[in-house]
């Protein structure tokens, strides 16, 4: 089984349209996969239409996900949502509340980003996401057009990232919240890419713990071109708790050259993967 289960497509930041990626999913080899954009299912729901008018033919099995941003500790952590019913009342009202604390947070970062003598921003930020959920990539690519950065990632450390000015701080649902209406959708809970919120190995501990303590029911162990050091150390860190496991890309872009879809490390065979406890639920 080869499966990616956290990608995106541009209904939210990535550059593929839904169909695009799951061709290039199946070039790849991949026989399992969620799309799981920011806070929307819009590209799910149109692969789902046009593979049950069989308009759309393929080999892959495509999961429907999502990624929803959560708040542990005054801290941004992701949480991806996987075998959902996108149609579930309680979850479209979730995203809906979560792209509009993106719009209302789109304008803030505008603002804060002119004060330091930007133009244009919202209005280019907007023309970047198109149609898709607004989200700090749309604003990266907006300042590297106007030469304000050289390239996305020094758009993130000078401007976008972590404690910086376009960094604005934003009320998103508790975990708890967001676990049980995934769960309530008929959807499983992943923690999304653990080793990547900067956290101390205590800090992190305590993630995982609260995560476990709110029925979540997998960490995403394998996240793009992980190190596998990093991967049995977090591997060890969840013994304790009653978790599976998940792994993905996190797929943006061909342009993303570490990791494309499905090329991700193996998961270690110690971990039981989330979707045999799916199958053996079925
Ligand atoms: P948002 O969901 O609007 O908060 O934007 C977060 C997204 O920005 C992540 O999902 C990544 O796709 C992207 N991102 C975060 N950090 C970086 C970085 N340092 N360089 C490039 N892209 C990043
Ligand atoms: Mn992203
Ligand atoms: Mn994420
Ligand atoms: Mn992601």
């Amino acid at each position: 089984m080869l499966a990616d289960l956290h990608t995106h497509s541009l209904a939210s930041d990535g550059v593929l349209a839904p169909a695009e990626l799951l061709a290039r999913a199946e070039n790849n080899g991949v026989n399992l996969l969620a799309l799981t954009d920011h806070d929307t299912m819009s590209g799910v729901q149109a692969l789902q239409a046009s593979i049950a008018s069989g308009e759309l033919q393929t080999t892959v099995e495509l999961v429907p996900g999502v990624e929803i941003t959560t708040m542990v500790n005054g801290a941004c952590v992701h949480v991806v949502g996987l075998w959902l019913d996108s149609a579930h009342s309680g979850l479209q009202r979730l995203l809906n509340g979560q792209r509009q604390v993106r719009v209302e947070r789109a304008e803030r970062i505008a603002v804060k980003l002119e004060r330091e003598g930007m133009q244009g921003v919202l209005e280019g930020a907007r023309r970047h996401a198109g149609e898709a959920v607004i989200s700090r990539p749309h604003f990266a690519r907006y300042l590297v057009e106007q030469q304000y950065c050289t390239n996305e990632q020094q758009a993130f450390r000078r401007w976008l990232g972590k404690s910086k000015v376009g960094d604005v701080a934003c009320i998103w649902p508790e975990l708890e919240e967001v676990v049980a209406t995934v769960q309530s959708a008929g959807g499983v809970a992943v923690l999304a890419h653990p080793t990547k919120y900067g956290l101390t190995r205590t800090k992190l501990d305590g993630l995982i713990g609260s995560f476990s303590e709110v029925q979540g029911d997998a960490i995403e162990l394998v996240s793009g071109a992980q190190q596998s050091n990093v991967t049995n150390d977090l591997l060890k860190l969840c013994e304790r708790y009653p978790v599976a496991f998940s792994t993905g890309s996190d797929f943006h872009s061909p342009a993303q050259t570490w990791c494309d879809l499905g090329q991700q490390p193996a998961m270690p065979e110690a971990a039981e993967p989330i979707w045999m406890l799916r199958q053996a639920a079925a």
